[in-house]
């Protein structure tokens, strides 16, 4: 399958593909839309089965990031990199530096930042040559460096929403909540809401991760292939995205969906899917755009860390408002919140 014929081309504005022979580096970056302002959003490093498959991930992540960042009121619009892990492209200073080159070359349509796979440290190299990446390391109480504890807290404060709006409680203290994958994003998660009081439930395919999470705090480790189903309150994704799909929403049992993970819904279908069995999702990109509201206000450099935190506190004013949509409506709330990001960018432009 070609690009403008694939089922996840949505008049993406411009595809960039790098080779780089010496540091075996190969990335795709995508342009979704540069309506709002540059294109921003991270880059994923990920060992795909294929180059289809980083194609489509590619092409759904830089779509999703121009409907966060919309929705989130950003000057951003909507964009993604990938690069594809293998043993011929070794983690390594150069191969960052090389991709920032790639970056750079794009001139400054793509702004990138840290996700799955690449962390602060690696955008430093990036960094040593492009201008056009955020999430480094800052000095004193200015906004910016690691996006995940504020992607964390967006996540945390959505997860009460949502509760709120379906449980019928803010309080999480005693519920249940699943969370899939410990890494960046799910562990600060789970400090929020075992402070909370809630009951933990983890899973995660890194060792290393569980035993880090479990050494800090009581939490019952389930099998990966389990998690998704378990016997939960409230479940938060917090790894990987095509998750919620026609297979699993049947023996999902979580009353509640809100976590950090992009693209959790396979299809559109899903989300419906999700509605007629009243199971209330936080549509993702929403629920999980603290990381970039700190991204944002690092590469503008127009705001502190309280600015920040105020910004990601209105995260969970936005879910409620959808929340609020959906129960008056009947509509699902991912088709509210797709509504309103395209309102936004077309109203743009
Ligand atoms: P991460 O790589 O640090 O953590 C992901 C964790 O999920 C890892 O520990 C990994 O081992 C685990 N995992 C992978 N497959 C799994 C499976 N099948 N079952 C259980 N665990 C599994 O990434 P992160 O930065 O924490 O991001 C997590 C998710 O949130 C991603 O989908 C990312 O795109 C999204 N997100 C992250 C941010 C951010 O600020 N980091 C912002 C917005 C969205």
């Amino acid at each position: 399958m070609g690009v403008f014929d694939h089922n996840e081309f949505d008049n993406h504005e411009s595809l960039h593909y790098f080779n780089d022979e010496k540091t075996g580096l190969r990335a795709i970056v995508a342009v979704h839309s540069t309506a709002l302002g540059p294109a921003a959003g991270g880059t994923r490093r990920w060992a795909y089965e294929n180059d289809a498959d980083a194609l489509t991930d590619v092409l759904r992540l830089s779509r999703g990031m121009s409907y966060k960042n919309a929705v989130a009121g950003l000057k951003f619009g909507g964009g993604k990199a990938v690069i594809l892990a293998s043993d011929n492209a070794p983690k390594s200073p150069e191969l960052f530096r090389t991709f920032g080159r790639c970056v750079n070359s794009i001139g400054g349509d793509y702004v990138t930042a840290e996700d799955v796979g690449c962390s602060v440290d690696d955008m430093r190299y990036v960094h040593e040559v492009t201008e056009y990446v955020s999430g480094l390391p800052q000095l004193g109480g200015a906004a910016g460096g690691d996006p995940s504890p504020w992607t964390a807290l967006g996540c945390f404060q959505g997860v009460q929403a949502a509760a709120a709006a379906r449980l019928g409680t803010e309080s999480l203290k005693g519920l249940r909540i699943a969370v899939q994958g410990v890494g960046h994003v799910g562990l600060h998660l789970c400090r929020f809401l075992r402070e909370a009081g809630a009951e933990l439930y983890i899973s995660d395919v890194n060792r290393e991760n569980l035993k880090m999470t479990t050494d800090e705090m009581p939490a019952t480790v389930v099998a990966p292939n389990e998690l998704l189903f378990a016997d939960v309150d409230v479940l938060a994704p917090c790894a990987l995205g095509n998750i919620l799909t026609s297979s699993t929403i049947p023996k999902i049992k979580a009353k509640v969906i809100a976590g950090a993970a992009n693209n959790q819904l396979s299809t559109a279908a899903d989300g419906v899917r999700l509605a007629e069995r009243d199971i209330l999702y936080a549509p993702d990109y929403v629920i999980n755009a603290g990381g970039i509201i700190s991204v944002a206000a690092e590469y503008y450099g127009n705001g502190s860390e309280d600015d920040v935190r105020a910004d990601v506190g209105r995260i969970k004013d936005r879910l409620q408002d959808i929340f609020k949509q959906a129960k008056e409506t009947g509509r699902p709330t991912h088709e509210l919140a797709d509504e309103l990001a395209r309102n936004l960018i077309a109203a743009s432009r």
